[in-house]
């Protein structure tokens, strides 16, 4: 079964990933973007993390926001010809429709939608009610809807075969989440559902640092090739 068509980004693009100046990653934005064009890649999107979820963070992690999210309206990349995009990752905050979709109060024009425990607290069992209504009410904004196949907390409740025909509706793409099948926590037999049926596929590192920038491609690549898909 070949899905290579349903890949968005199978170029040299990524969307979906963290710097130090907004969220948790280990880079700033400018270190960032010129590693970027260091390893070919030809347009990015930096997603750092909301508010509600950096507030989850650094009650846990004591870590800080480093910079002044109103000065992405001031900043250009004088490093060379990446094109730079600056999303969300905006967090479901319960079952209703309710998000957090800002960075230090302020909104971005897209987000990747995601849940996080730690964030998200509701039960178990409303996280399908959840990624249902938040969809419903703000697919127009939703680029990408993160690490679907993730294997701990309330994820293990997400039925993924509703969550498909959701982003298919909207058509919307699910991720590919490197970091999250890199580090275990991917479940294996969900992620083959989703990359079968879903119809639109992104192939994002969500990297935290330029390690996981470079790398991602190619054992996502190698995952993909092993399974016969491209
Ligand atoms: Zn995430
Ligand atoms: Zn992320």
């Amino acid at each position: 079964m070949n899905i290579a068509h349903k890949i968005i980004n199978l170029d040299n693009s990524d969307y979906h990933m963290h710097s130090m100046s907004f969220s948790d990653g280990m880079n700033t934005i400018d270190e960032i973007v010129k590693f970027a064009w260091e390893i070919g890649m030809n347009e990015i999107a930096i997603t750092d993390h909301s508010d509600e979820e950096m507030n989850c963070l650094i009650k846990r992690f004591q870590i800080s926001k480093n910079a002044y999210r109103w000065l992405i309206k001031r900043w250009w990349n004088v490093h060379n010809n990446v094109s730079v995009i600056f999303w969300v990752e905006a967090d479901i905050l319960n079952e209703d429709w309710d998000i957090c979709d800002t960075i230090q109060w302020q909104k971005s024009e897209f987000m990747n939608l995601s849940a996080h425990s730690g964030v998200y607290e509701w039960s178990k069992e409303s996280i399908n009610k959840a990624y249902k209504n938040a969809i419903e009410r703000h697919h127009k904004n939703i680029k990408c809807v993160c690490h679907p196949c993730s294997n701990t907390n309330f994820w293990n409740e997400v039925d993924i075969e509703a969550l498909i025909d959701l982003v298919n509706k909207y058509e919307i793409p699910l991720e590919i989440n490197w970091s999250y099948l890199y580090n275990g926590k991917t479940n294996i037999e969900k992620l083959h559902i989703v990359i079968q049926k879903t119809n639109k596929l992104y192939i994002n590192s969500d990297a935290h640092t330029l390690f996981g920038l470079k790398e991602y491609r190619k054992n996502v690549i190698k995952f993909l090739e092993e399974n016969g898909y491209i």
